[in-house]
């Protein structure tokens, strides 16, 4: 898993040596020498990670990572800070910042690797779902951003069997949030299957094997997405880097500080609502936005989004894309005969026929009405047409049931095919083809398929 990242250190040496062993692992390296340079190539380019050393002339880490943390165009990237060895006082400030990670100079591998790779993995997460969000926005759903969701009044579960240590945890969260502790594995394992919003982790635990509960969070289906902090004794080098690896998201070092450690749990339980809030959205009004709710198609507006984007890659040079126009024959008569339910009924059997006679790259959308398209693509016209007669022959071949079974009626279909050929068809001529091809087979009697060269 690769990722683009952006170094930025007003130390020129600095830059090339990181360049050079992120290079080495196959990452993508851009750099930056000050702030503003930082700022621009960030909003140009949308790395998936900046490393950002904190200590710069004119303007420092500090700001550029607030400066990043404000504009809603680079808010999602995270912010690697690299801090003074000691830099206890830098921390804090940087997580005011917003900063996501740190890193202590001299920057040692293998915590650099394994932030790096955590940070990777949430980036694809978020990554994903910002641009479904952005794709449910533009089709005018999903009213305003997840933005400002604030990171207090968070149920946080402190895993811990040294009493005071959690209980220390415990009051200094409570300020702000509703912490519980758990000292017993199973009972732990339990609660976080609750609603929890973040889980912190003694991994020095004596009654149990703190690495082993982290491990069986992330396996647990219902406890995977809940962000995991661990608390590790700054010398045990391996367990650090053995919660990394199993995928933890935070780590903080004992001594405890209290300031570090609830803006760390605001930092977390804010990216948690994030991704819960998006993925709510998708799941509600999103569904509903995309499909036509007789048949469980695609609906128009979907097909149509999709359609503009694939036809725009055909002109450019892309493969070509071909859509059937599908009108249901005489269908009037249908409902005239035997009821208006009758008809929805013979809509949706069509549209069990259609989605399994298509392949899977293929968009089956209901367009309005009795009328049906397929979005193809990357196919030709003669292909496309050889689908198009499967489809009209898998419905005219066997009768369609309609008012609980009594009744079986014969239903055929006109279709009509066209396919991109050159750089000047937009979505709308593409279909007007497809469309006046539909008109020819009703004209030649119906029941046929008609593909339409340009
Ligand atoms: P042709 O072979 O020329 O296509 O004849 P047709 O009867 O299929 O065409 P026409 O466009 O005249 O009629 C389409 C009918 O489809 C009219 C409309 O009432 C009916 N219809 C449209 N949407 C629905 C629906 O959701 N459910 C039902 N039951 N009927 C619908
Ligand atoms: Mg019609
Ligand atoms: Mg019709």
């Amino acid at each position: 898993m690769s990722a683009r990242i952006l170094v930025v250190d007003d130390i020129e040496a600095n830059v090339r040596l990181l360049e050079a062993k992120l290079t080495a692992e196959y990452y993508e390296v851009l750099t930056a020498c000050d702030g503003p340079t930082a700022l621009a190539i960030a909003a140009k380019e949308k790395p998936d990670i900046v490393l950002l050393d904190v200590m710069m002339p004119g303007m420092d880490g500090f700001q550029v990572c607030r400066r990043l943390k404000e504009d809603p165009e680079t808010r999602h990237i995270p912010v690697v800070l690299v801090t003074a060895l000691d830099g206890r006082s830098d921390r804090i400030e940087g997580l005011e910042a917003g900063a996501d990670e740190f890193l202590t100079k001299p920057i040692d591998d293998v915590m650099m690797f394994a932030r790096v790779r955590s940070l990777t993995r949430l980036k694809l997460v978020i990554d994903e779902l910002r641009q479904r969000e952005e794709s449910g926005r533009r089709m005018g759903v999903i009213a305003g951003a997840a933005a400002r969701l604030g990171g207090v009044g968070g149920r946080i579960l402190i895993v811990d069997d040294n009493e005071r240590q959690s209980q220390r945890i415990a009051s200094e969260l409570a300020v702000e949030h509703r912490p519980v502790v758990e000292s017993d594995y199973d009972k732990a394992l339990q609660t976080a299957r609750g609603p929890v919003d973040i889980i912190i982790v003694n991994a020095a635990a004596k009654a149990f094997d703190g690495l082993r509960f982290c491990a069986a969070l992330r396996s647990d289906e219902q406890s995977r997405g809940v962000p995991v902090l661990v608390i590790v004794d700054p010398d045990d080098r391996p367990r650090l880097v053995k919660a990394l690896e199993i995928g933890v998201n935070d780590i903080l070092t004992r001594p405890i500080d209290p300031q570090e450690l609830s803006a760390r749990a605001r930092t977390q339980i804010k990216r948690k609502r994030y991704t819960d809030f998006l993925r709510q959205n998708l799941d509600h009004s999103l569904e509903l936005a995309v499909t036509d709710q007789l048949t469980g198609l695609h609906n128009r507006r979907y097909m149509e989004t999709q359609l503009a984007a694939l036809v725009k890659r055909a002109s450019m040079g892309g493969e070509p894309v071909a859509a059937l126009m599908i009108d249901i024959d005489h269908f009037k008569k249908i409902n005239d005969s035997f009821g208006h339910d009758a008809g929805d009924e013979v809509l949706r059997e069509f549209a069990v026929r259609l989605a399994t006679n298509v392949r899977a790259v293929d968009l089956p959308c209901r367009y309005g009405g009795e009328e049906f398209t397929v979005i193809m693509p990357g196919t030709r016209l003669a292909d496309a047409e050889r689908i198009a007669e499967r489809i009209r022959l898998h419905v005219a071949g066997s009768p369609f049931r309609v008012a609980g079974g009594k009744e079986l009626l014969t239903v055929t279909i006109s279709v009509g095919v066209a396919s991109t050929v050159t750089d000047l068809d937009t979505p709308e001529t593409l279909l007007k083809r497809a469309d006046g091809a539909v008109y020819e087979a009703k004209h030649a009697g119906r029941n046929r398929v008609i593909a339409r060269a340009a």
